[in-house]
């Protein structure tokens, strides 16, 4: 397949119909961007920064963020980049912004919320990525993680638009952020939809427990109706919401994705190829019916289900 891949250029993500569907990658280190530009993705949707840095004892420097921000936007020149700002939290502790024991880190001072507890190091990455930016030729799109209110989303994007980033959004990965996604999508310029988190605090099932498992399914009717109010908050207001959970990259529920109003979709880049597949066989009324059979479930299983029989009626 990958030999294929290079030789015949791959043309961009769409429907059958050929609505566009942009399909971007989940990178954690820039060099990374070499293989999803072969494997097709047409830009980064997830630029996970917190990876970077989870060995790390002290704050990284503003010149050490730079350089690999650089090197991360140069790689996509013209192209869209979502950098998102530090994860910290939970199940990827930062030791220079988790520093205080919490008996429940999922719900604690994570993401946004210890970044602008220790505001300095929020304003140095953004001076980074502004440097980066500067540098290079990508389109830079940068996002804060875990925002559950629209003042976290205001404080944000006033303080990215500060040091001049020119797109600056927010993760919805909070079930408080969907349901509010008409007020959170005023402010932010797009939404990125984290399905693994949105699912985890839906579900109350935390993600990392194998005993509870089962529940962390994106499927759930649940998680699908928070999906679409998302999506309908970015329609009203004109603004892209895409998905970057591991639900875009399940070639079934990516259709639905887009049914729901999903404008792109990141996944890791070995999961491209299926997806790309996966949307060409629908047109947006197929996957409008697709998304509207999974949502009327009353379950994961049967909204999966009923997903595939309304698939298998269109094709
Ligand atoms: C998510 O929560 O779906 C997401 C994309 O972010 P992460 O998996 O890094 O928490
Ligand atoms: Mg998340």
């Amino acid at each position: 397949a990958r030999a294929a891949a290079a030789s015949a250029p791959l043309t961009p993500g769409a429907l059958k119909d050929g609505t566009p569907v942009p399909l971007l990658a989940n990178l954690s280190k820039p060099d990374g961007a070499a293989e999803a530009i072969e494997l097709g993705a047409e830009g980064v949707g997830l630029f996970r920064t917190e990876f970077l840095f989870l060995s790390a004892t002290q704050a990284p420097t503003v010149e050490d963020q730079t350089k690999t921000y650089t090197e991360l936007l140069a790689a996509f020149p013209g192209k869209r980049v979502v950098v998102r700002t530090l994860d910290a939290g939970a199940d990827k502790p930062l030791a220079f912004l988790n520093d205080a024991h919490e008996d429940n880190p999922a719900l604690g001072l994570r993401g946004l919320r210890a970044l602008r507890a220790s505001e300095d190091i929020l304003r140095e990455q953004l001076t980074a990525l502004a440097n980066a930016d500067a540098a290079t030729e990508a389109d830079l799109w940068v996002m804060a993680p875990m925002v559950s209110t629209v003042e976290e989303t205001r404080y944000f994007v006033t303080l990215a638009k500060e040091y001049g980033i020119k797109t600056a959004g927010v993760m919805v990965e909070v079930p408080s952020a969907a349901l509010m996604a008409d007020r959170v999508l005023a402010e932010a310029d797009f939404a990125s939809i984290g399905t693994n988190d949105l699912t985890q605090y839906t579900m109350a099932a935390d993600r990392l427990l194998g005993s509870v498992a089962s529940f962390q399914d994106p499927w759930h009717p649940a998680v699908l109706r928070l999906i679409k109010a998302t999506a309908d908050g970015g329609k009203a207001n004109g603004k892209p919401v895409g998905v970057c959970g591991e639900a875009a990259a399940d070639p079934l529920l990516a259709v639905a994705l887009v049914g729901m109003g999903a404008t792109s979709l990141s996944m890791a880049p070995t999961a491209l190829a299926d997806v790309r597949a996966s949307l060409l066989q629908y047109d947006l009324a197929d996957a409008q019916r697709i998304a509207q059979a999974a949502l009327a479930a009353d379950g994961a299983a049967s909204a999966r289900a009923a997903a595939q029989a309304a698939a298998e009626n269109a094709a």
